[in-house]
């Protein structure tokens, strides 16, 4: 019979807890509170409504935000696409800089150099080794000119924790809007939106066991500019966001919050140590490499290297084990890794990289049995061929799958 896979891939995405997926169930059927929540005419669309402000409340308590900053999106793609392109759109053309880091999410990046086709002039800011903007490389770019700043708190391949309460005070400081995509650090690391001095910030409910398709954008109630709509339609969302809200996606989202605030003391400290364990298995005898270990990084996601071992191959080998070469999106495009480029490793290097990504229901077993598994498939390529160029053929054959 075959093992049961070991889940390292919570970066990517979580599985739904179960009281979410419970909460979610109950805004379905004719049972439920089903009703349309601009329904406020009605007794059953008020109490859809009831719920959905409910879940608002619960995503601005994780920030320390105010419910009426909150507009649910389809997820933090959007979220990122509205903050850059409304805030771009609100203040061209007298200001039409961008700037963003170079290790950016693409639903970052791509809208940044989308709007270059509107006049934008994006800046792209490099990043140290451990994956850190500099802020004195950040500074001369703020100015009457630049209409958004764009850092990620916590970088989805390496970890890295950015330093966003210095970033937004230099941003705040010269006049400029800033904005952060905090979907790997929400429910990890404390969140205060006023300690952060942030105008927007974009969050997931997939990456915190709640369900796909929904997140949501912050955006600081006395933001100078009105954002421009992506989406048109019945002024949902005090105009920001139209189209009828998704109750049991929003009620998931708001569930999900609820338990990661319950659980900030418990679930981060609990996992970092397994993080450290996995680590600490993995880098014995040069096996691998930790790439941003110098950086404070965030309590799930460790980024190792394995020179002389071509990451595809690792991947097919480890079959048992759901891991990530760079992140998910990335390898939807079938691209390599622009993070990795961006802290100096070499496309070969990068090939050789696997992101492991812990969660909720990570177990000490699980880790140990991961870091065997990892072992052998990396001693045994390396036996087989120096450069890492054995095939999967050959492995596969060598261990009975064909
Ligand atoms: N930003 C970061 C840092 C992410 O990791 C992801 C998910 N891969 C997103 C944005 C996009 O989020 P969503 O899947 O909700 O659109």
């Amino acid at each position: 019979m075959p093992s049961a896979p070991i889940y390292l891939d919570y970066a990517a995405t979580t599985p739904v807890d179960p009281a979410v997926a419970r909460a979610m169930g109950s805004c379905l059927t004719s049972e439920g509170t089903f009703a349309n929540p601009a329904s406020v005419t009605h007794r059953p669309g008020r109490a859809a409504r009831a719920r959905v402000e409910d879940a608002r409340a619960r995503v601005a308590e994780l920030l320390h935000a105010d419910p009426e900053e909150i507009v649910f999106t389809s997820g933090a793609t959007e979220a990122n696409n509205l903050a850059l392109t409304g805030v771009f759109r609100a203040l061209r053309p007298e200001r039409t800089r961008i700037v963003v880091s170079a290790i950016e999410h693409p639903s970052v990046l791509d809208t940044a150099h989308a709007l270059a086709e509107e006049g934008a002039d994006v800046v792209v800011v490099g990043v140290d080794p451990e994956g850190r903007v500099d802020p004195a490389v950040l500074e001369p770019l703020l100015d009457e000119r630049t209409a958004l700043c764009s850092v990620m708190h916590v970088n989805n391949e390496l970890g890295t924790v950015q330093d966003i309460e210095r970033l937004g005070a230099l941003c705040r400081s010269r006049g400029v809007l800033f904005h952060t995509d905090a979907v790997q650090s929400a429910g990890k690391i404390p969140l205060d939106v006023h300690a952060l001095a942030v105008d927007l910030l974009s969050l997931s409910a997939h990456k915190l066991y709640g369900p796909k398709g929904i997140g949501a954008l912050y955006v600081r109630r006395d933001l100078p500019v009105g954002l421009v709509p992506l989406i048109h339609g019945g002024g949902h969302e005090r105009g920001r966001r139209s189209g009828t809200l998704a109750t049991h996606q929003i009620v998931g989202m708001g569930e999900a919050y609820r338990l990661a605030v319950e659980r900030l003391s418990e679930d981060p400290p609990r996992v970092a140590a397994l993080r450290d364990r996995l680590v600490e298995l993995l880098t014995a005898d040069g096996l691998g490499r930790l790439n941003a270990r110098g950086a404070e990084r965030v309590s799930g996601i460790a980024s190792l290297t394995f020179p002389g071992v071509v990451g595809e191959t690792l991947l097919y080998f480890l079959g048992d084990l759901a891991v990530s070469q760079g992140s998910a999106c990335g390898a939807a495009r079938g691209e390599s890794s622009h993070v990795l480029k961006a802290i100096g490793l070499s496309p070969l290097e990068a090939h050789a990289t696997i992101r492991f990504s812990l969660g909720r229901e990570t177990t000490e077993d699980e880790i140990a049995r991961a870091a065997a598994l990892v072992r052998a498939a990396v001693q045994d390529l390396r036996r087989r061929a120096p450069r890492g160029e054995a095939s999967a053929t050959e492995h596969r054959r060598a261990h009975g799958h064909d």
